[in-house]
């Protein structure tokens, strides 16, 4: 068993951490478009990325061909949320089949359902006299998953809040004004859908509303791994999950969860590193 010494979660790179297994690109509300991503990945340093949009794989064919030519090894992934009487859990899955027909019809499913959100949100802003139009925040997404995000940065850019974390505590976060939940599966289905693309599910950032018996619920349900990892797990959660992982014989994934933009995340690629050999564990637990 590896001590969680051998690792860290507080942007100290290791020599071995190579890999990063949570980003996200302009295919959801990622900034960078895949290109852009894995070549600052390369800049970096890393040797393996996991690219998990959310409610989206069409942003991994490429990052593939371009990480061959930079020597930078892509993880398949996607980021799906799913939820429990509302509140969200995110899921995310590593080495699906991103060509899988009911995972792909799943995903356009999804994303036509956060369409459909950020029509009610625009609504919802709109009634509490916010001028922002569906036109701005659909700019914003281009082709991509439309998501919060992207409303935060339309409201911002427009003048209608003063910063891009405002649009969340003041109007779009859970349980303001303008909240709206999204279509969502439960945590099993989404174990079970990632299953049947042939990939491994990892509950992502547990520590920051996964309560214990969900944790358990879902481990039962026959979840892979946990994200130990992550920009919102102190020290002592990474230790805790990490323990946890060991207990359950399960595999442990982390990463940066990079989006790029406004979000003044740019530091945390290349600070949330993980050693290369979760991918290979995860691998051999595929095969
Ligand atoms: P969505 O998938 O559309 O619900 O958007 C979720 C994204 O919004 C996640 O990437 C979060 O990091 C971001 N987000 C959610 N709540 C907040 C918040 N209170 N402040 C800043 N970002 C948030
Ligand atoms: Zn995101
Ligand atoms: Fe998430
Ligand atoms: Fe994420």
């Amino acid at each position: 068993m590896k001590s969680s010494a051998e690792y860290s979660n507080s942007g100290e790179n290791k020599l071995d951490n190579k890999a990063d297994l949570h980003t996200h690109t302009s295919h959801s509300d990622g900034f960078l478009s895949p290109s852009e991503l894995i070549q600052k990945a390369r800049e970096t340093g890393l040797e393996i990325l996991g690219i998990t949009d959310h409610d989206s794989v069409n942003a991994i064919e490429e990052s593939i061909e371009v990480g061959k030519g930079l020597g930078v090894e892509v993880v398949p992934g996607v980021e799906l949320s799913s939820a429990i009487d509302g509140r969200e859990i995110h899921i995310l899955g590593y080495f699906i089949d991103f060509s899988n027909k009911t995972l792909l019809e799943h995903l356009a499913f999804s994303r036509g359902e956060r369409l459909k959100r950020a029509e009610r949100i625009v609504e919802k802003l709109n009634n509490i006299n916010i001028p922002l139009k569906l036109d701005t925040v659909l700019e914003k997404a281009g082709s991509g998953a439309v998501g919060r995000p992207h409303i935060a940065n339309a409201l911002f850019d427009e003048g209608l809040t003063g910063s891009y974390v405002e649009a969340f505590s003041k109007y779009i976060g859970y349980g303001g004004p303008a909240y709206e939940k999204k279509h969502s599966l439960s945590p099993e289905e989404t174990i079970t859908l990632i299953a049947s693309a042939g990939g491994l599910s990892f509950l992502a950032h547990p520590g920051k509303y996964t309560t214990e018996m969900v944790l358990q619920r879902l481990i039962k349900s026959g979840l892979d791994g946990i994200e130990v990892v992550h920009p919102s797990h102190t020290p002592e959660k990474v230790r805790h999950y990490h323990d946890i992982v060991n207990q359950y014989f399960l595999l442990e994934s982390g990463g940066s969860d990079f989006h790029g933009g406004k979000r003044n995340d740019d530091g945390a690629l290349g600070s949330y590193n993980v050693p290369t050999a979760w991918v290979q564990e995860m691998k051999e637990r595929l095969f």
